[in-house]
């Protein structure tokens, strides 16, 4: 076969797919070599004429999903259906297409779950407010009536009917604000969950790539502010499509939660450990000195090198697992996206230079 499923391989001249400042799309345009590109092409063309597929619109952009890594339960179909030697043809193609646009449909993101969650929260916000407001004006009727029957103009019959007419209207509102509260109350806590839920990776558990930069952001300012140290390490596992192509995604799954388990271990208010996407992971790590920082980071891959592991389906052994990494510190560079960058060229670096190791950039 003359294409391969594997994410692109880092060139020491290529940084980081990601960026704070520019969506993720450009940013990884921006930053892609011509080797690169023309790697991504010949992928692209090779799996279209490998299956005999038209060159269609919709199939060079089916093509370019799988194999630009963009959406990874696509490219995990096509090796699935790859794996089991089954025909990739047309057919199949448009029926998996249908399917993932469906699911994709089904699962509304979480960033509009927020939008609407908060827009019924303001609405409630103000129906507590109106409900206010009327409960205000009941009172201020009442006043009235008690005053008029003060000054004699109204009989005891008809302040005992008005006083009758306000109680209702009272209890009405007090019911109808009470639902209003019940209501805010319950829109808040799911309101904390979706919010929650959008900065997890949900294979892991593990904060996201959201949650890194905004905790990049926020640790950045506090740094700069308190005059602290700050570094950002990019932790790659070693050989992991390996894993992958031996046991199984299922397997390789498995693998990311116990090594993101692993790492989950070294987190603490001054070290932040999130999942970057595929196999890679990130820490963030504060108030330590460059080699405290680089210790902390070296104590979880030497932990990691040292288990052992199985495949559960068959018993088999997965043996060692390892990542390497790239550390750098955030003030050598211009701004966070610089050292993260510089953290990466050390991450290649390490890989250039045997893997299982941690490279200081800079
Ligand atoms: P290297 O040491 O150079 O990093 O080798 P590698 O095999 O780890 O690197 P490569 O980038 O070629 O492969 C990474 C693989 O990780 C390919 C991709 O299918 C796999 N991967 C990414 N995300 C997931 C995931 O969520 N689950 C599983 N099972 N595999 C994933
Ligand atoms: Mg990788
Ligand atoms: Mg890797």
């Amino acid at each position: 076969m003359t294409y391969q499923f594997s994410s692109r391989k880092r060139r020491p001249e290529e940084t980081l797919p990601v960026s704070l400042a520019e969506p993720e799309s450009t940013a990884r345009e921006g930053h892609w070599n011509h080797a690169a590109k023309r790697d991504l092409l010949e992928q692209i063309s090779n799996f279209l004429l490998h299956h005999d597929l038209p060159l269609d619109a919709r199939n060079l952009s089916f093509a370019h999903t799988i194999f630009s890594g963009d959406d990874l339960s696509l490219t995990r179909k096509v090796v699935d259906r790859e794996e089991a030697g089954e025909a990739i043809c047309q057919h199949w193609l448009e029926q998996v297409a249908q399917e993932h646009a469906k699911t994709k449909r089904d699962d509304p993101s979480l960033e509009r779950v927020i939008d609407q969650i908060e827009r019924a929260v303001v609405s409630f916000a103000d129906t507590t407010a109106a409900a206010q407001s009327e409960n205000d004006e009941a009172q201020d009727a009442m006043q009235k009536h008690v005053d008029e029957a003060n000054i004699g103009g109204i009989s005891a019959e008809q302040v005992l009917k008005l006083s009758g007419a306000v109680l209702t209207t009272l209890n009405r509102i007090e019911k109808s604000m009470q639902r209003s509260q019940d209501e805010t109350l319950h829109l808040r806590a799911q309101l904390d969950k979706a919010r929650i839920e959008a900065n997890c990776d949900h294979l892991t558990g593990l904060p996201n790539r959201r949650a890194f930069e905004q905790t990049l952001e926020q640790f950045h300012r506090q740094a700069v502010a308190n005059s602290e140290p700050l570094f950002v390490a990019i932790c790659d596992v070693d050989k992991f499509k390996r894993i992958n192509d031996t046991f199984g995604h299922e397997a390789g799954d498995r693998m990311l939660r116990a090594i993101a388990g692993v790492l989950q271990r070294y987190a603490s208010p001054d070290c932040f450990v999130a999942r970057h996407g595929g196999e890679e992971f990130i820490m963030l790590i504060r108030k330590q000195t460059a080699q405290e920082a680089f210790d902390c980071l070296d104590l979880a891959r030497r932990e990691l090198a040292g288990r052992k592991f199985v495949a559960r389906r068959n018993k088999q052994a997965i043996g060692k697992v390892t990542f390497s990494a790239g550390i750098a510190d955030v003030f050598a560079s211009e701004n966070p996206r610089e050292a993260l960058a510089a953290a990466d060229a050390a991450l290649y670096r390490a890989k250039d230079e045997g893997r299982n190791r941690i490279i200081q950039a800079g």
